[in-house]
């Protein structure tokens, strides 16, 4: 039976939290090289809340080096590595301080491995995903538009170096796919254990949205679907009709059905969580799930000319060119886009509307 913790929790007290996980969870570290993996979308301030609060990162690394482990490593793949940014966004969400000088950025060396051919027959991984002994994902508690919440499955995509991810959202074509996509990152090495930052959770249209909520939440377990299938039913979302999760259940990866869970602690509903656009009711029903998926396909970008700087990071995001600089303004060639969001996920001036 799959166990998820779920523990009360402040910035102030998430180190009883780190604790109690590793006492449910008693892994043995020693001698092991670790890698510990938050999530860095990109550099922001921690109470933005789009990345992983530095505090619980501190305290996993604390609690990890008093277990003797051989070495370990923090690091994760934002999506401005590409840019040169890795350590910016380590240094500016406070995670390169809370890392205590394991930081790494490991993006810089990558394993090529075959892959599932429906979206492309190798990808690039980070080397130290697949040879390190045990890894410790932190993901954020939050939604995300395509996926609707990014938990513990999601925070995998992280371990693919910069443009691999655009490259891969390319593949992918459309939502149901990309659905498909994050379980097939996952499964190359699915982590060993995943703490979950739902201090202040994500709310709204995620993963960088500004909607945050106070939930005082810190989640454990050692299988994600588990965890994710938590996470959505906090959310108030069935997580029965979240494809990433049906695709995770029918390649035996774990299991969502609060039946067969061990919880540890109460679970209960986040009143009135607000879910990605067109989520809401939608995500009650398959038929209106695929409505909000397909609605996913039909919706473009459109610079905010009032917000954006001009900075052109976004341009250079794009996998398909389908952004160009035009008088001071990117300009967004619908026939070009394929919905990909990573401009949205990278413009630092969240310039970005999805319409
Ligand atoms: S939309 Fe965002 S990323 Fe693109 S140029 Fe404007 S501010 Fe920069
Ligand atoms: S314009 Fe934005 S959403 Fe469209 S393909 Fe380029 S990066 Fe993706």
């Amino acid at each position: 039976m799959y166990k998820v913790l779920i523990h009360h929790a402040t910035y102030e007290t998430v180190s009883e939290a780190i604790k109690k996980a590793f006492e449910v969870f008693p892994f043995d570290l020693c001698g092991k090289k670790v890698l510990i993996k938050p999530n860095v979308l990109r550099a922001s301030q921690p109470e933005e809340g789009i990345t992983t609060h530095p505090m619980i990162l501190r305290a996993v690394v604390d609690t990890v080096e008093m277990m003797k482990p051989i070495s370990i490593i923090v690091g994760d793949n934002s999506g401005v590595f590409s840019y040169g940014a890795n350590e910016d966004a380590f240094i500016k969400t406070g995670l390169m301080e809370a890392a205590k000088g394991y930081y790494q950025n490991i993006g810089t060396d990558s394993i090529k491995v075959d892959f599932n051919p429906d979206f492309l027959s190798t990808i690039s991984i980070s080397r130290v995903a697949l040879e390190s002994d045990f890894i410790i994902s932190i993901p954020k508690f939050k939604t995300h538009g395509l996926t609707v919440l990014s938990g513990g499955i999601k925070n995998s995509y992280g371990f693919l170096p910069g443009a691999q991810k655009a490259r891969l959202h390319k593949a992918a074509g459309n939502p149901e796919r990309f659905n498909n996509l994050i379980v097939e990152v996952f499964r190359i090495r699915v982590p060993d254990f995943f703490i979950v930052d739902g201090i202040v959770a994500m709310e709204g249209n995620g993963p960088a949205s500004s909607d945050l909520r106070e939930t005082n939440l810190v989640l454990a377990s050692d299988n994600a679907v588990a965890l994710d299938g938590v996470m959505a039913t906090m959310m108030g979302c069935d997580p029965g009709r979240l494809r990433f999760l049906q695709r995770a259940r029918e390649l035996n990866l774990g299991d969502y059905d609060l039946n067969h869970l061990e919880i540890v602690g109460d679970i209960t509903i986040i009143p009135d969580f607000k879910l990605p656009p067109l989520g809401g009711e939608a995500v009650h029903s398959n038929r209106a799930m695929e409505n909000l998926l397909n609605s996913r396909v039909l919706l473009k970008p459109r610079v905010d000319e009032g917000s954006c700087t001009g900075c052109g990071t976004c341009v250079g995001q794009c996998p398909v060119s389908a952004l160009k600089m035009s008088d001071r303004f990117p300009q967004v060639d619908t026939d070009q886009c394929i919905t990909c969001f990573c401009c949205q996920e990278i413009c630092p001036s969240k310039s970005i509307i999805l319409q």
